[in-house]
């Protein structure tokens, strides 16, 4: 294998939903919901498909699909696009990936927030880029200014920021994001945001995309997904949107990798953008209930329980039951309790002693998966 592999390993979600098959454990670990998304953007997809939308659809994004975008940004936030300023892309992962290939050249370095999504640490090693962490910190992961300030470098090309944040379940405050805008201008950095749980939102917490404060609209790459926001992980349709430079730059990547995909998904989710607001509004308040429900289920079994602010993931600190490491609990958990969860570490630079003992727990899950996974892990104790 390639040396810009090193490192990288598997992504820790495929190994444990494997091990959550291979054992039939209760899997609260990889993050897809148990329900599909909405019923009329499936029927959008049949029709497409019928009617033959079967070949490559343009690489740029089906012209349906990135109206709809647009008529969101807009919607939502105020913000003002193009259809130039919008590309589609496979998945949120493909977004990110081209992102940080089109704009990192190999030396440069990228401020993320450790704990990060597993594909940052391989996208920005694909690209010859240098990670700066900056590290949230339990309790309240409250990403700090001076911490901020102290990763940059005048190497530092752009800040990979993620909003809602997983795996923390952290929501910026505008205050927060106003510091990193205030870097961001004060170094003339790019900031490339993944914020694929916009509209999984609990409590009187906002989600404020960074694209929307003074200055920002013009050096930032905002990424979304339908694979949060409709609960369709699995049709990989994400997009990014910014200046029509910098979308350029993603769409040059993007074009080498998948080019295109999707062709009858992209109707559908289309769809769901104009007609089906209702129902991330019905997932994020179904959400919020089964937050509370496995929140209180974790605390009773003596867990420390971290309770999200957005996402649908809580984090567990285990050393309370006599676990040091998070990963040796995951592993030993479908053996002593059939139930999968995600060690945190996987989320953390390599032998970083913040995330050893935390653990990361999914609840887009039916009730009576929870219930069901609640009672094995009580049985199992
Ligand atoms: N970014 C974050 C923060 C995620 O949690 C995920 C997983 N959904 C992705 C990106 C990947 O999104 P997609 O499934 O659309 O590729
Ligand atoms: N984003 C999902 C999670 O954090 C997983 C996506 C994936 O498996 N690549 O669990």
């Amino acid at each position: 294998t390639a040396r810009r592999l090193d490192g990288v390993g598997s992504t820790i979600f495929a190994e444990m939903s494997a091990l959550a098959v291979r054992t039939g454990s209760v899997n609260l670990g990889q993050g897809f919901p148990d329900v599909s998304g909405p019923a009329a953007a499936v029927e959008v997809a049949y029709d497409a498909m019928r009617a033959g939308r079967n070949q490559y659809p343009p690489g740029h994004g089906s012209p349906d699909l990135v109206a709809a975008v647009v008529r969101h940004q807009r919607r939502h936030y105020g913000i003002e696009l193009t259809p130039e300023e919008v590309v589609v892309t496979t998945g949120a992962t493909e977004a990110v990936a081209a992102a940080v290939l089109g704009l990192v050249d190999p030396g440069d370095e990228v401020v993320v927030l450790e704990p990060y999504y597993d594909s940052y640490r391989a996208m920005v090693q694909f690209a010859g880029g240098v990670r700066r962490p900056v590290t949230l910190r339990a309790p309240d992961y409250r990403l700090d200014a001076a911490e901020l300030e102290a990763a940059v470098t005048p190497r530092t090309k752009l800040v990979l920021l993620n909003t809602p944040h997983n795996p923390t379940g952290h929501v910026l405050s505008r205050a927060e994001l106003e510091a990193v805008a205030d870097v961001a201008r004060r170094h003339d950095l790019l900031v490339v945001t993944d914020e694929v749980y916009e509209h999984l939102v609990f409590d009187d917490h906002r989600h404020v995309p960074i694209a929307t404060l003074p200055g920002m609209a013009e050096r930032t790459v905002s990424i979304s997904s339908s694979g949060k926001t409709f609960s369709f992980t699995g049709w990989k349709i994400g997009w990014a949107t910014g200046p029509a430079a910098l979308v350029a730059a993603v769409e040059g990547a993007k074009n080498w990798l998948s080019y295109s995909s999707g062709a009858p998904f992209q109707p559908a989710v289309a769809h769901a953008l104009d007609h089906e607001e209702d129902f991330h509004r019905a997932l994020r308040d179904d959400l919020a209930t089964k937050r509370d429900h496995l929140c209180a289920g974790l605390a009773d079994l003596g867990l420390e329980v971290h309770v999200p602010q957005g996402t649908y993931f809580t984090t567990t600190d285990v050393s309370a039951l006599g676990w040091e490491d998070g990963e040796a609990f995951c592993l030993a958990l479908p053996e002593r309790a059939g139930v999968v969860a995600i060690p945190s570490q996987a989320f953390y630079e390599a032998g970083s002693a913040e995330g050893r003992h935390l653990v990361r727990w999914a609840f887009c899950k039916e009730r009576d998966v929870i219930d069901q996974g609640l009672r094995r892990l009580r049985a199992g104790r």
